[in-house]
């Protein structure tokens, strides 16, 4: 699982809980997005994390968040 307090984490502003993203360091966050429902994440509906290729080897939380957050499709 990703730490926080990784530096590529903390490079992304990935949060394990989307709603303490850091709005005032990244403006792109916008209430409902998290990993779940990112277009990079690779985890299973319902499942609590998943992999993300930014993370390789690496799970992310579904309620997490990152600046890299993508729309899914
Ligand atoms: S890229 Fe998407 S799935 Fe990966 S950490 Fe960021 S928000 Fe989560």
């Amino acid at each position: 699982m990703v730490n926080e307090k990784d530096p590529q984490a903390m490079a992304l502003g990935y949060v394990a809980q989307a709603t303490r993203a850091d709005t005032t360091r990244f403006k792109t966050y916008l209430a409902g997005n998290q990993c779940s429902n990112c277009a990079l994440y690779q985890g299973k509906a319902g499942e609590a994390s998943g992999l993300c290729p930014l993370f390789a080897g690496r799970q992310v939380a579904a309620a997490g968040w990152c600046n890299s957050w993508v729309k899914k499709g």
